[in-house]
C-alpha cells in the first residue's frame, strides 16, 4: 500500500462497511484524507483549509465538514491514517520476522521503507508535528503512535539485552527514526533516501548491540553465538557493506578477531557434542524446519541479497534462497540414512564402520552467491553432525547473518552454526585454528592454495570450490537456438559472476556466423537495469574494484584483436551511473592466447572461438589450468558422451548449461578445486570412518 502520489492511502485495517452506499462514503473519506495529505505536503498546515481541500477534491466545503466536522477533525483523521499505515506495515513485517533482532529491524524498515519514506509523506508528518503541541487530537495520535513503537522496541530488545539498556536503546532508535525524517524533510529530501536511512539505523542498532555484547563478555557473560553482536562498527577495523547498484551503504559490521574466533570455536566445540548425539532423523527435522523458514522468507531474503550483490531480483527470488532451501531439504532427508557398513570376517569376528562427524568445521564463502554458498556448506555439515563456523565474503556478509537467525529459530542448538565476519585475516584464523577439523572454501585459485597451505599445518581436510574458465562446445548439428540459450545462461546470469560459466564458447565453423548473429539479436533484447526492478535481467557487478577489472579485460580483448560484437562498455544511463553496470559483451574471432580467453573475468564477457574438428576442440578446451565445468551442444548423443568423457572438468552438461540440481555433486578438477559439494558425495567430505573389529572368540595368543 504505497504512500506516494500515485497511490491511495486506503487502510486495510479500517472498518469495512458492506452496503454500496457505505462503501461510497468510505471511498469519499479516503479521497478527502488523501487530498489533505497532498495539500499539507504542498502548501503546509496554514494553507490547508477546508476550502482548499474542497477545491482540490472538487466538492463543496460543506461536504468536507459533513464528513469531518472541522479542519481539526479532518487533520486528526489524516494523521491517524498515516500512523495506522505504518502500524499495518509493522505488523506485516513482524509476521515474517524470525527473531527479536529481526523484529527490531521490522520497526526500522516499516518506518523508513521506500514505500513510506518520501517527500509527500514526510512533509505531511512535518506539518503534523508542528501542530501536535497545540491540538489535543493530534497529540493523542502522536502519543499512541510513539507508545506503540517504543513498547514494541523495548519488548524485543529486552529479549536480547538487559532491561535498562533495552529502554534506553528503544528511546534512541525512536529518536533517530524521527530525526532522520526531520532532516530529510528539512533538507528538501536532498540529504536522505530510504536505503541510506535504513542502513544508518541498522548500523546504529548493530553497533550498540555489539558494544553491549562486548561489555557483557568483558563482565564474564556469554554473548549469543552467531548473532547480531558480530555486526557493528569495530574500534580497529570494520566492514562497510555497499549496495553496488547505488553506492549506498547498507551496514557497517565489526571485524571478528582472534578473541571472537576462539570464543566461537569453543562454543561450537561444546554445542557439537550434543548435536552429534542427536539422531540423524532429529537433525533432519530441524533442518527441514529451517528450509521452511527460508522459503517463507524468500522475498525478504532475496531483496537483501539483491541489495548486497547487485543481482537482479528476478534471479534472487527464483534461485538464490530457494536453492539454499532445497539443499537443506536434500541433506535433511539424507541425515537419517547416514550409516556405516557391516563386514563379515568369518565365524570368529566381524567388523563394522561408523560414519562419524568431523567435529567443528569452517565454511568460507565467496561473494557471488552468498546465501546459497552458506547453505551448500552448512546443510551437509550440519546433517552429518558437525558444528559449522561460517565466514562470508566481506563484500556480502548480510544474508549469512539471517541464515544463522533462521537456524536458531528452527531450533538448532546455540553454537551449532555461527557466523564470523571479516576479511582474509579472519579467514586465516579459521584455517589455522587447531580445533577446526575441516575448511570448505569457495573462492579464487590463489585463495585455495593459501587455505590449503594453512590447513596443512593442522592436517585439516579441505574442500575447495575455485575458479574456472570453462569451455562450452557447440557442434554444427546442435539446435542453434538452444545452444544460444545455453551460452546466454552460461555467460550473463548474475552478470557473469558465476564460477562455472562457459566463457570460452567454441562454435564449429559451419555454424559460427549464424550463432553469433542469433546471439547478437537475443542480447539486444536483454535488459540491464535497477536490480530491484523485476524486469531487469542484468544487474550490477559486485564492486567498483571488480568493475575496473572487468572493463580492463574488455579493453585488453579489443587491444589484442578480438572483434566486439556487442556491449564492451559500462552502462551509465540515468541512475545506473551510480552503480557498477556493464553491458553484456560478446567478442568474436577470439584465439586461444588472448587474455580474455585465458583468464577468469567473472563478468558479462563471452569469447567466441571457431573450431573445425572434434579432436581439435577437445585439445583446445583442455588447454587450461582450470577444470571446473564444461558443456557440449550436439544432437549426436554418442558424440556428446564421447567428448564429455575426454573433457577435463568436474561438472558437465549435455545440451544445457549451468543448471546445478542439488542431487548432482558439484566441483572441479585441476586448479578448479578439490572435493565436491551437493549430492551424496558431499557426505563423504563431512564425515570420517571409524573401523571397529569385534572378536567373537577367545584370543589365540602366542604369549
Ligand atoms: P576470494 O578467493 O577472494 O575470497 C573467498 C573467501 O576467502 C572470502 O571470504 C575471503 O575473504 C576469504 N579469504 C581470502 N583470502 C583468504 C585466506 N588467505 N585465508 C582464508 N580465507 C581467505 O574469492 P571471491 O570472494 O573474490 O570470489 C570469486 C571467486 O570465487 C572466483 O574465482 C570464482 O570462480 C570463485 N567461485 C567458485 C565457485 C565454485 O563453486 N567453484 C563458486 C563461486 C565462486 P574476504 O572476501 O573477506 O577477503
Amino acid at each position: 500500500m504505497p504512500l506516494n502520489s500515485q497511490s491511495t492511502i486506503r487502510d486495510p485495517t479500517a472498518r469495512r462497511n458492506t452496503s454500496p452506499r457505505d462503501e461510497a462514503e468510505d471511498a469519499r473519506r479516503v479521497q478527502l484524507i488523501e487530498v489533505t495529505i497532498d495539500s499539507l505536503a504542498e502548501v503546509g498546515f496554514v494553507g490547508t483549509t477546508l476550502a482548499e481541500i474542497a477545491g482540490r477534491a472538487g466538492v463543496s466545503p460543506g461536504l468536507v465538514a459533513h464528513y469531518f466536522g472541522d479542519k481539526d477533525g479532518l487533520l486528526e483523521a489524516a494523521f491517524r491514517t498515516l500512523a495506522r499505515v505504518v502500524a499495518v506495515r509493522m505488523r506485516e513485517r513482524f509476521a515474517l520476522a524470525p527473531s527479536p533482532r529481526a523484529r527490531v529491524q521490522a520497526v526500522i524498515d516499516a518506518n523508513l521503507g521506500p514505500e513510506n519514506f518520501d517527500r509527500r509523506t514526510g512533509n505531511a508528518w512535518l506539518a503534523f508535528w508542528g501542530q501536535v503541541l497545540h491540538f489535543e487530537g493530534l497529540k493523542r495520535v502522536q502519543t499512541a503512535y510513539q507508545r506503540r513503537m517504543l513498547s514494541n522496541l523495548r519488548s524485543d530488545l529486552r529479549r536480547m539485552i538487559p532491561g535498562e539498556a533495552a529502554r534506553s536503546l528503544a528511546a534512541m532508535i525512536a529518536a533517530m527514526i524521527d530525526g532522520v525524517w526531520l532532516r530529510a524533510a528539512l533538507s528538501e529530501w536532498e540529504e536522505a533516501d530510504s536505503e541510506s536511512a535504513q542502513a544508518l539505523l541498522t548500523a546504529f542498532v548493530d553497533g550498540r548491540l555489539h558494544e553491549l555484547a562486548r561489555s557483557a563478555a568483558a563482565d564474564g557473560a556469554q554473548a549469543a553465538p552467531g548473532s547480531m553482536p558480530h555486526r557493528g562498527p569495530d574500534s580497529e577495523r570494520s566492514i562497510r557493506v555497499i549496495n553496488p547498484a547505488t553506492g549506498a551503504q547498507l551496514a557497517v559490521l565489526a571485524v571478528d578477531g582472534p578473541a571472537q574466533v576462539n570464543a566461537a570455536v569453543e562454543r561450537a566445540r561444546v554445542a557439537q557434542k550434543d548435536w552429534r548425539a542427536m539422531t540423524g532423523a532429529e537433525r533432519g527435522r530441524l533442518l527441514q524446519r529451517a528450509a521452511r523458514l527460508l522459503r517463507e522468507q524468500n522475498d525478504a531474503l532475496a531483496e537483501l541479497e539483491t541489495r548486497n550483490t547487485g543481482k537482479p531480483i528476478q534471479e534472487t527470488r527464483a534461485v538464490d534462497v530457494l536453492s539454499g532451501a532445497e539443499c537443506l531439504e536434500y541433506f535433511a532427508g539424507l541425515a537419517a540414512g547416514l550409516a556405516g557398513e557391516h563386514i563379515d570376517l568369518g565365524p570368529k569376528a566381524f567388523g563394522y564402520t561408523r560414519r562419524e562427524p568431523l567435529g567443528v568445521v569452517a565454511g568460507i564463502g565467496a561473494w557471488n552467491y552468498p546465501l546459497q554458498i552458506a547453505c551448500w556448506k552448512s546443510a551437509p555439515a550440519l546433517a552429518c553432525g558437525n558444528a559449522m563456523i561460517f565466514k562470508p565474503a566481506e563484500l556480502t556478509p548480510l544474508t549469512a547473518i539471517r541464515l544463522a537467525e533462521i537456524y536458531r529459530e528452527a531450533g538448532l542448538p546455540e553454537g551449532v552454526f555461527q557466523v564470523v565476519q571479516g576479511f582474509a585475516d579472519t579467514g586465516r584464523l579459521l584455517t589455522r585454528h587447531p580445533d577446526i577439523r575441516k575448511i570448505s572454501l569457495t573462492g579464487e585459485v590463489g585463495t585455495g592454495k593459501a587455505v590449503m597451505a594453512d590447513a596443512a599445518a593442522t592436517l585439516k581436510q579441505v574442500t575447495l570450490e575455485l575458479g574456472g574458465k570453462s569451455p562450452l562446445i557447440v557442434f554444427d548439428d546442435a539446435n542453434p537456438e538452444n545452444a544460444v540459450s545455453g551460452a546466454l545462461l552460461g555467460n550473463f546470469y548474475s552478470a557473469g559472476e558465476v564460477c562455472s560459466n562457459g566463457t570460452r564458447v567454441f562454435v564449429q565453423r559451419r555454424l559460427r556466423a549464424e550463432f553469433v548473429e542469433r546471439l547478437g539479436a537475443r542480447i539486444a533484447a536483454m535488459r540491464v537495469g535497477d536490480p530491484l526492478d523485476p524486469a531487469t535481467q542484468v544487474g550490477a557487478l559486485i564492486s567498483a574494484e571488480h568493475l575496473r577489472k572487468v572493463l580492463g579485460l574488455i579493453a585488453r580483448g579489443r587491444a589484442q584483436g578480438a572483434r566486439l560484437v556487442t556491449g564492451g562498455e559500462r552502462v551509465t544511463t540515468g541512475a545506473l551511473a551510480r552503480g557498477c553496470f556493464v553491458a553484456p559483451t560478446v567478442f568474436d574471432a577470439c584465439h586461444d592466447g588472448m587474455d580474455i580467453v585465458r583468464q577468469e573475468i567473472f563478468g558479462p564477457v563471452m569469447s567466441v572461438l571457431e573450431f573445425e574438428s572434434e579432436e581439435e576442440v577437445i585439445a583446445r578446451a583442455n588447454a587450461t589450468e582450470f577444470g571446473l565445468a564444461a558443456g557440449v551442444f550436439t544432437n549426436d548423443l554418442t558424440r556428446a558422451h564421447r567428448v564429455i568423457a575426454q573433457l577435463e572438468a568436474g561438472t558437465c552438461w549435455i545440451n544445457h548449461y549451468n543448471v546445478t540440481p542439488v542431487e548432482l555433486p558439484f566441483g572441479g578438477v585441476k586448479m578448479s578445486g578439490l572435493g565436491r559439494e551437493n549430492g551424496r558425495a558431499a557426505l563423504e567430505h563431512y564425515t570420517q570412518l571409524k573401523s571397529v573389529y569385534v572378536a567373537m572368540a577367545a584370543i589365540d595368543s602366542p604369549y
